[in-house]
């Protein structure tokens, strides 16, 4: 039987859940959910000067907007200290590892004199074969003993064979002299512990592997399959920073792009299935692996991203689209809607939704359900209400009162209105999205119309009629 899939992902808490992060922890959600498995969440805590709790609250609250729900609860690797410190006096045991005794001064010696001979700086300590009968009273770290010669090979899932080496590797620190462990050993430890069988993490650790892996040996554990993915770049070619803008994945949700777009694009950015562009949670799950993973870095572009955002506002539910928006509206420090509004906008869910790419896009068309009487047309509309198309909108009130209010019918009667006048329904359209909606630019007047209903239409063509000119 195969051993069941466990991935995890291991953010360290830097105060907010960086979009690279955001694609590290969909690719191993969707892995372990494709394949029945586990996607754990561990945070990498073990910096305490810096750690806050609010920055691993950010963390969550970004996985939570992206609906990557972990199983288990959340590992805080700083809790594991004793667990960390018990398997290097492990590998003490085993001689996989060996107390140092060297001073700082001997240290930047070893390094001095490499340098000049041109050999590797990379620390091999003379302590590493000593009789611990000639160990001093004194005060040492924890070392791995790094593998004579030979080389080391980490099966990458996406970069393939990687050779490392083992002259490259040095004895690395596990326990430092006041007997704290450190980091490197800590993240293998926790791995091994929490039975992950996939490590997929940014290639900025790839180096890490290879050091990884000799405590991995030194233990007698097995190796995770590592799959390092590049990293994110810029539209320039180069690596993703605050200069190409929202770095951060709530700067997305307050910008109003919805979470199953974001986690489309963010599937799609470095990893393909084909020339799928576009595809649903549940097709992601079954068709993510790790072989679609490019080698190559993946180029943020915003623009795709606007682009596979629309399609999934398309595609969604009048209701659900309504719930994220309010959701939005939260996230974003904005006015809530009154129910009242937020039923308008669901009514006028259907006509809003076409071709927009965020929620605040949607938000703007949906002003002339959200504003209520009297409408103030802005200056642009304005223009459509002068004394001519006041008299044209008091005329052609009567005959809406007892239309039905069906498409068929409003097209029927204002395309009759207009013949009747020898003129095109399209002049009309300006006068009447003037006194609809207050502007030059809204959704289709019948839309409107049937989403105001009759007598809120009625009104407000009333209003525009007796109104006078700005
Ligand atoms: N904490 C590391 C980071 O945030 C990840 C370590 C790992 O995935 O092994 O980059």
């Amino acid at each position: 039987m195969n051993t069941p899939v466990v991935t995890r992902f291991a953010p360290s808490p830097t105060g907010f859940l960086h979009i690279g992060g955001a694609r590290t922890a969909l690719f191993n959600y969707l892995y372990a959910r494709g394949r029945g498995g586990k996607f754990l969440l561990r945070i990498e805590d073990t910096d305490r000067v810096r750690y806050t709790p609010a920055a691993t609250d950010a963390i969550l609250q970004g996985l939570s907007w992206l609906g990557l729900a972990h199983d288990g609860e959340v590992v805080s690797q700083h809790d594991q200290a004793p667990r960390h410190v018990e398997v290097a006096h492990a590998l003490l045991e085993k001689g996989a590892a060996f107390k140092c005794f060297a001073t700082q001064e001997e240290i930047e010696a070893f390094r001095e004199t490499a340098r000049a001979e041109g050999r590797s700086t990379l620390y091999r300590s003379p302590w590493r074969d000593a009789d611990p009968a000639t160990h001093p009273d004194a005060p040492f770290v924890v070392r791995i003993k790094a593998p004579d010669g030979g080389q080391t090979v980490i099966r990458d899932a996406v970069q393939g064979d990687v050779i490392i080496d083992n002259a490259q590797l040095d004895d690395m620190i596990l326990l430092r002299s006041d007997g704290s462990p450190v980091y490197m050993l800590a993240v293998v430890v926790d791995d091994h512990d929490m039975g992950v069988t996939h490590v997929i993490r940014g290639d900025d650790h790839l180096n890490n592997a290879a050091r990884q892996m000799m405590i991995y040996h030194g233990m007698g554990w097995d190796v995770p399959v590592w799959a390092h993915i590049p990293l994110i770049h810029g539209a320039d070619g180069k690596k993703l920073s605050k200069r190409h803008g929202a770095l951060g994945a709530e700067e997305y949700q307050k910008m109003g792009f919805p979470a199953a777009g974001m986690r489309n694009y963010l599937t799609r950015l470095g990893w393909s299935h084909g020339d799928d562009e576009f595809f649903t949670d549940a097709q992601a799950r079954d068709w993510f692996d790790l072989d679609g993973i490019r080698k190559s870095p993946a180029q943020f572009d915003l623009k795709k991203l606007e682009n596979i955002c629309g399609q999934h506002i398309a595609a969604s539910d009048d209701a659900a689209l309504r719930q994220e928006i309010e959701s939005y509206l939260d996230a974003a420090g904005l006015a809530e809607l009154t129910s009242e509004q937020a039923n308008g906008l669901e009514r006028a869910m259907y006509c809003l939704k076409e071709r927009a790419k965020t929620f605040p896009e949607i938000l703007d068309k949906a002003e002339f359900i959200l504003t209520a009487r009297p409408i103030v047309p802005e200056e642009k509309a304005q223009k459509h209400l002068d004394a001519v198309s006041r008299g044209i909108l008091s005329e052609l009130t009567p005959h809406l009162q007892d239309a039905s209010w069906s498409r068929e019918t409003l097209e029927e009667v204002l395309n009759g209105f207009a013949a009747a006048r020898d003129t095109k329904f399209g002049k009309l359209a300006g006068p009447l999205r003037a006194a609809l909606a207050g502007r030059a630019v809204t959704p289709s007047v019948f839309d409107m119309m049937l989403v105001l209903g009759r007598d809120e239409t009625l009104a407000r063509l009333r209003d525009a009629a007796s109104g006078t000119e700005a």
